[in-house]
């Protein structure tokens, strides 16, 4: 059963006229209390689609926001917006999301000017928010902020699924790569798309989450990759 954070009318009126940042800010402390989005059927996707060709899913923190938006947007056939665990969605949604490269629309109102996030951006911002509306001490944060990353870390690791023979390739491949240069510590994928694709690996899985998830920089990203032939 869920329950529906209470909005007033005013209320609701007055964030669809907010700046961006506001609508972030409610957005985030508003699902961080609650636990739930709400969104238009995942199933029937009703996605947007960004002018980079990317599906978008629309979130809101109440059904009456997703409600406005679908009226401002021209949706007329949309039902009822699905609540829907936020904890399911980072969990089970999110791996098929993932697999399709979508990425996170916050509190859209009539289509523009909102705030897209990629997928594990969202779920950093989900986990600050809260971390936040704990109110732990620093000790007590700084370590479920290590177990979060450490967590993060898994699961790009499982999805990219390499086996042993596809890890000790890429992490020659890295080294061939970086051996002529010192890192400066920025992330520019150190692998070749040719040669990724060349293993019949996927180039869109193994930078995304290697960039946005596992490593901060080249020589980090060799070293993950070190790490994990060693760890199984
Ligand atoms: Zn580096």
């Amino acid at each position: 059963m869920t329950t529906v954070p209470p909005l007033s009318e005013d209320e609701a009126q007055r964030l669809w006229a907010s700046s961006r940042s506001e609508r972030d800010e409610y957005f985030f402390t508003a699902v961080a209390a609650s636990g739930t989005v709400w969104a238009w059927d995942f199933e029937t996707g009703l996605l947007e689609i960004d002018d980079q060709d990317n599906a978008l899913v629309p979130l809101w923190p109440h059904p009456r926001l997703a409600e406005m938006a679908a009226e401002a947007m021209g949706f007329e056939e949309v039902g009822p917006a699905t609540p829907v665990e936020v904890d399911v969605l980072l969990d089970g949604v999110y791996e098929r999301f993932h697999r399709e490269g979508h990425e996170i629309a916050v509190l859209p109102t009539n289509g523009q000017f909102t705030t897209i996030r990629s997928l594990e951006r969202f779920r950093v911002e989900v986990f600050e928010a809260r971390l936040r509306a704990a109110g732990l001490t620093d000790e007590v944060a700084r370590t479920r902020r290590d177990e979060f990353y450490a967590d993060r870390k898994r699961r790009a690791d499982q999805r990219l699924n390499l086996d042993q023979d596809d890890r000790r390739a890429l992490v020659a491949h890295l080294r061939e790569r970086l051996a002529d240069k010192e890192c400066d510590h920025r992330f520019a994928f150190p692998a070749t798309r040719e040669w990724i694709e060349s293993q019949r690996l996927s180039w869109a899985l193994l930078s995304r989450s290697a960039v946005k998830v596992v490593c901060s920089c080249d020589c980090e990203a060799l070293g993950h990759f070190e790490e994990t032939i060693i760890a199984r």
